[in-house]
């Protein structure tokens, strides 16, 4: 069973982490119940799991941060939104839809009274066009912004945090029941290079 297990990491392609061995993980605890630790397969498989988690999981770099503190003493939605926009860290861009133009004045009015940190770009086709939005975009990010690469790097920022939160799971779990300390636990990763690769496991 364990050279079984250890087939298993030395081929990720074949079995795959998501797919196939994490979710084998909880309803193999469930049938083994507390003679779990008499198995030293699956011992091995879980710390395997963690250990592949732990290799792939890469902080994402850290971004640009977009945050251009503004404020507004109008408290209409519009105004509001605006203002979330300068605040909000990874955002640069904005299309606000807000139909009519009085709508639109306002808001133009509104950026212009508080100096928000951020040009409109089309003001003028905006407020001839009933249903065109406002395109607003940060000061600072007018050129080679991929607003894109934003988004992307959010996506890879959830995933990081899944993959976390699942790892300190795990790691939580096993700690408790096989009595180590965190200490031991930091150790392992030192060298999870090589602890799960063939001939490592002896017993
Ligand atoms: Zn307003």
């Amino acid at each position: 069973m364990e050279a079984v297990v250890a087939h298993f990491f030395v081929t990720p392609k074949l079995y795959d982490l998501d797919k196939t061995l994490l979710p084998a993980v909880e309803p193999l605890l469930g049938y083994l119940g507390s003679r779990f630790d008499e198995k030293t397969w699956f011992v091995k498989l879980y710390w395997g799991c963690l250990d592949a988690l732990e290799s792939r999981c890469v902080k994402p770099p850290q971004l640009d941060v977009w945050v251009l503190p503004t404020a507004s003493a109008c408290g209409c939605g519009g105004c509001k939104q605006l203002v979330q926009f300068c605040m909000d860290p990874f955002r640069v861009e904005l299309q606000l839809p807000c139909p009519g133009r009085d709508a639109k004045e306002h808001l133009i009015d509104s950026v212009r009274r508080n100096q928000m940190p951020f040009v409109i770009s089309n003001e003028e086709g905006a407020l001839e066009n009933e249903y065109e939005p406002l395109f607003c975009i940060k000061t600072g990010a007018e050129e080679d912004f991929d607003q894109r690469s934003v988004d992307r790097h959010s996506k890879l920022q959830e995933e990081y945090d899944r993959n976390m939160s699942t790892i300190e799971d795990m790691r939580a779990w096993i700690a408790e029941r096989c009595g180590l300390v965190s200490a031991l636990i930091d150790s392992l990763d030192e060298e999870q290079d090589s602890w799960y690769t063939p001939g490592y496991w002896t017993d």
